[in-house]
């Protein structure tokens, strides 16, 4: 059977930006080695979805190879998701998606996928109604790693 497609948005959820504003981006604590766990037991398919423009990919795809993750099924950019990342993942038939931003996980829901919320201080001011049941908040990566584990075993 082929593993179930998951969104994974880049900035602020595998990448994390030091709010000092000089350094450059490293990978969020864990989220190489989820991701690698993911993809060689076969529990998900990814594809990383992100507002970086096309202009950015060679930067984005080396940093990616740089720190060891996965290859994905497809890197999407802005200018391949004009309708939003929700119709986008929507469109390729994928169950989920991991993102910080609470808006856009509030549409992704709305599309019928289930949004799994990095709650990271940045963004706990925007926080989304706790009325949203298919919005999973998480904080560390081996959070969100039990917890799609889960649902993906539970089809
Ligand atoms: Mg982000």
């Amino acid at each position: 059977m082929t593993p179930p497609l998951i969104g994974i948005d880049i900035d602020d959820t595998i990448a994390f930006w030091p709010p000092d504003g000089v350094s450059l981006a490293v990978p969020e604590e864990d989220a190489v080695e989820v991701l690698q766990r993911w993809t060689e037991e076969s529990i998900v398919r990814i594809v990383y979805i992100t507002s970086r423009k096309q202009k950015r990919r060679e930067e984005t795809e080396s940093w990616l190879k740089q720190y060891g993750f996965p290859r994905a099924d497809h890197v999407l950019y802005e200018e391949d998701i004009p309708g939003g990342k929700p119709l986008a993942l929507n469109q390729r038939g994928a169950f989920a998606l991991v993102d910080d931003m609470p808006r856009t996980l509030e549409a992704a829901v709305a599309a019928g996928l289930t949004g799994y919320w990095h709650n990271i201080p940045k963004n706990g001011h925007m926080a989304p109604a706790a009325s949203h049941p298919g919005l999973h908040p998480w904080q560390a990566w081996r959070e969100l790693d039990l917890m799609v584990r889960l649902h993906v075993r539970a089809g």
